[in-house]
C-alpha cells in the first residue's frame, strides 16, 4: 500500500511513473537488459536522455540560449561549481541569506571565490524576504534561493537587480515561472520534484559557458555543455526517470497546471493552520512557501507526538528539518490533494485530541 509522502526530499515520485519503470525494469524496450544495465553510449539510452533535455528545455520555459545540463552531485556541488564558473580573480558575487540553504551556497561560493551578503534573514530567524533590493558595488551576479525549503519560505517574485540572477530552484523546480531573461544560471537537485537524488539539472547562459584552464575539466560547465552532459558516466537510473516524470508533466499541462496545483495545495494547508489556535506558522505570509508548509504545535513534546502518530496513520515525513524542529509537509508535485486533505484531518483530529 502507498502512504501520504511529505518528505522534503527525496521525495514522493507519480505512481504511474513508479509502475512504468518496473514494467520495463528486467527488460527495458526489448533490449532484454534493465535500464540501469545499458550503455550510456546506446541508442537506446541516448534517446532517452536527449529527451529528457529537450523536455526540460521545453517544460522550463527556457530559452533558446540557455544550455540544459544533467550533472552529478547534487545541487550542493552547484554551490561551488557556479561561482567557479562565473566569478573572475577580483568579481564579487552578492547572495541574499534567506534561510539555510543560501546559507550554504554562501559559504561554498567563499571557498573557491568571494561572495557577500546583501540581505541577511537571519535577524528575523528566516520568517520573511527582500522585496527589493540596493545593490552597491557592481556585483557580477546576485545569488538567489527560489524556495527555502527547510524555513518554508519562498520568492513569488524574484527582486529587480541590475546584475544576472543565479537561482538555486531545487524545491520549487517546475512548479512555478522563472524569470529566465534576467538569469545567467539556474540549477536545481532533481529529487524535489523531478526524479531520484544525485542529479543536478542545470540550465546555463551561452555566454556563461567559457574555458577555464585554472579549473579541472570536470568543474567547468563547458565541458559537460560541448559533451552534451555525456563527458563521463552519468546516472543513467536516474535520468531515465527524469524523462518519464517530464511526460508526466507535460501530460498534466506543464508548470501552469502545477503553479495552480501547488497554490491550491498550499492555501487549504494553510488555512488549517491559520484556523485553528493549535497550529501556527511564523513565516510572512506573503513569503509563505508552496512547496515546504512548516507548521509547530504548542510544544516541542507534541511536535513530536504529532509526527510519531501521523505516521502510525500512513502520514510519512512530517518532522521537520533537525535543525530547526517543529513540522513540515512538503507539497511537491506529485503529491496530490487527497494526501493534503488526509493531513488536514489527521490535523483536526490531533488538536482535538491535545487542546
Ligand atoms: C535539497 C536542496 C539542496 C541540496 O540538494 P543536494 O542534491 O542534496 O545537493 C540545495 N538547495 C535547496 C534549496 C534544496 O532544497
Amino acid at each position: 500500500m502507498r502512504i501520504h509522502n511529505f518528505c522534503a526530499g527525496p521525495c514522493t515520485l507519480p505512481l504511474s511513473v513508479l509502475e512504468a519503470a518496473q514494467a520495463e525494469l528486467t527488460n527495458f524496450a526489448d533490449t532484454g537488459m534493465s535500464m540501469m544495465e545499458i550503455s550510456h553510449r546506446s541508442q537506446a539510452f541516448m534517446q532517452i536522455h536527449e529527451e529528457a533535455l529537450q523536455l526540460a528545455q521545453r517544460l522550463s520555459g527556457a530559452p533558446e540560449q540557455f544550455k540544459p545540463l544533467l550533472l552529478p552531485g547534487g545541487a550542493s556541488q552547484q554551490f561551488a561549481m557556479s561561482a567557479q564558473n562565473l566569478l573572475g580573480n577580483n568579481d564579487i558575487a552578492a547572495i541574499v541569506k534567506s534561510g539555510i540553504w543560501a546559507k550554504k551556497a554562501l559559504q561554498e561560493a567563499n571557498r573557491v571565490g568571494r561572495m557577500e551578503v546583501v540581505w541577511d534573514g537571519a535577524i528575523n530567524d528566516y520568517t520573511t524576504l527582500p522585496e527589493s533590493l540596493e545593490l552597491e558595488k557592481p556585483f557580477s551576479y546576485l545569488h538567489l534561493t527560489s524556495n527555502e525549503t527547510v524555513n518554508g519560505l519562498q520568492f513569488p517574485v524574484f527582486p529587480e537587480v541590475d546584475v544576472p540572477l543565479v537561482i538555486d530552484a531545487s524545491s520549487d523546480y517546475f512548479s512555478r515561472e522563472l524569470p529566465w531573461e534576467r538569469c545567467a544560471v539556474v540549477y536545481g537537485g532533481v529529487q524535489k520534484n523531478l526524479a531520484p537524488s544525485g542529479l543536478a539539472l542545470v540550465f546555463v547562459r551561452e555566454d556563461y559557458l567559457e574555458d577555464h584552464p585554472e579549473l579541472a575539466k570536470f568543474y567547468c560547465y563547458k565541458t559537460h555543455a560541448d559533451a552534451n552532459s555525456l563527458y563521463n558516466t552519468p546516472p543513467t537510473w536516474q535520468i531515465y526517470l527524469l524523462n518519464k516524470v517530464l511526460h508526466w508533466m507535460e501530460e498534466k499541462g506543464g508548470i501552469t497546471y502545477f503553479a495552480d496545483y501547488a497554490q491550491e495545495k498550499s492555501t487549504k494547508l494553510y488555512a488549517a493552520i491559520d484556523g485553528l489556535d493549535f497550529y501556527h506558522n511564523d513565516v510572512d505570509p506573503r513569503y509563505r512557501s508552496t512547496m515546504n508548509v512548516i507548521f509547530r504545535t504548542p510544544s516541542q513534546d507534541l511536535d513530536i507526538a504529532f509526527a510519531r502518530e501521523a505516521e502510525a496513520q500512513g502520514l510519512n515525513g512530517l518532522k521537520g528539518h533537525r535543525s530547526v524542529g517543529g513540522l513540515r509537509a512538503s507539497l511537491y508535485n506529485a503529491l496530490e490533494m487527497r494526501s493534503v486533505d488526509a493531513l488536514i484531518d489527521f490535523m483536526n483530529d490531533f488538536a482535538t485530541r491535545h487542546v
